[in-house]
């Protein structure tokens, strides 16, 4: 039996075994794909402390798994089918083994949101993306947009502009969500062109994306736009669907805890972007893997397992 079992091998994940082997315990991460998570899709990493000459998101990822296996925790490479939470030993299958627990961290993070268009998720990956980092490159000389107006969708529009001699960025309203040194790089670069109050209400093209019909939602006018790529970078949704109902959510999914990332079942933490919380960073996330650890030993502890 492990001491903890952390679902999930992205800056929380990994910072949680980081912290669970060092600290002398038996901890396994299970990841279902590859470690890293979203961050690992991060084309380049500028605020992450003490890396200000910027690292990009796979290279800083690659060196937390490291750090976590420098201190013995374990990382096996299956999918979680079921979770048992309750009880004081903690139950997980995945498609090839059953494992079991003290304590478990919930560190699934979490995927970009749909825009719910059709023919978006047929033409996923023929001119659909939601990772301008691992498929910008496929857009060399080419016309794209991206839809949204946090940090991500301005982040790609700037990554975009490297290659594409023209790119869209299409947001709702007339004011972008994302940070202020963001806004005024992409303001700066002649490549961008912004659509403000427009949604988008079609994707056009027979076998792969050719252009979308767009919407000012100010005037109600409607145009098509030719376009080769739709980067889609509104936001995204929690993985909490392996314990939905099992932990306490909030209504848009996020799992609910505590300052010591506690969850509403003794035993069960959770940490980074799955968690309900105002900032989701690399940085808040490795924080929250840290507390998890330190709190799920403490909770061992006072079991007297
Ligand atoms: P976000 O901050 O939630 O922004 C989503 C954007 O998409 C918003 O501008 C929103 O519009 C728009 N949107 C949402 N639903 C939409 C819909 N159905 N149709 C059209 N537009 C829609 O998401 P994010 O940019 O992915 O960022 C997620 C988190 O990661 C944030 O905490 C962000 O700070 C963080 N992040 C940080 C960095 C960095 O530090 N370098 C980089 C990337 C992401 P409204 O503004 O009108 O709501």
């Amino acid at each position: 039996m492990y001491d903890i079992i952390i679902i999930g091998g992205g800056a929380a994940g990994l910072t949680a075994g980081l912290y669970a082997g060092r600290g002398g315990l038996k901890a396994l991460i299970i990841e279902k794909m590859f470690v890293g998570g979203q961050a690992a899709t991060t084309y380049e990493v500028d605020n992450y402390p003490g890396f200000s000459e910027r690292i990009s998101g796979p290279d800083l990822m690659m060196k937390m798994e490291a750090h976590a296996k420098k201190f013995g925790t374990e990382i096996v490479y299956e999918d979680v089918i079921e979770v048992d939470v309750e009880g004081i030993k903690k139950t997980v299958k995945t498609n090839k083994n059953t494992y079991q627990a003290k304590a478990l961290i919930l560190a699934m993070g979490a995927n970009p949101k749909e825009l719910g268009l059709e023919k978006e998720r047929k033409f996923r990956g023929a001119g659909v993306s939601y990772c301008a980092t691992c498929d910008g490159a496929f857009y060399r000389d080419k016309v794209v947009a991206v839809v949204g107006g946090g940090d991500t969708a301005v982040e790609d529009a700037l990554f975009l502009s490297r290659f594409c001699p023209k790119v869209y960025l299409i947001h709702r309203r007339d004011s972008l969500r994302a940070v202020k040194v963001l806004q005024d790089a992409a303001m700066a670069n002649d490549k961008i062109e912004f659509i403000w109050n427009t949604t988008i209400e079609k994707i056009l093209g027979e076998e792969s994306v050719e252009g979308i019909t767009i919407k000012n939602v100010k005037t109600n006018e409607v145009k098509d736009l030719n376009v080769d790529g739709l980067f889609i970078a509104i936001g995204v949704v929690p993985n909490s669907d392996l314990v939905k109902g099992k932990v306490e959510t909030n209504e848009a999914g996020y799992i609910i805890t505590d300052e010591n990332m506690q969850t509403n079942k003794f035993g069960v933490f959770a940490a980074g972007d799955i968690r309900e919380k105002i900032l989701r960073q690399i940085v808040t996330a490795a924080a929250d893997g840290a507390i998890a650890t330190y709190a799920a030993e403490r909770y061992i502890n006072e079991n007297r397992w």
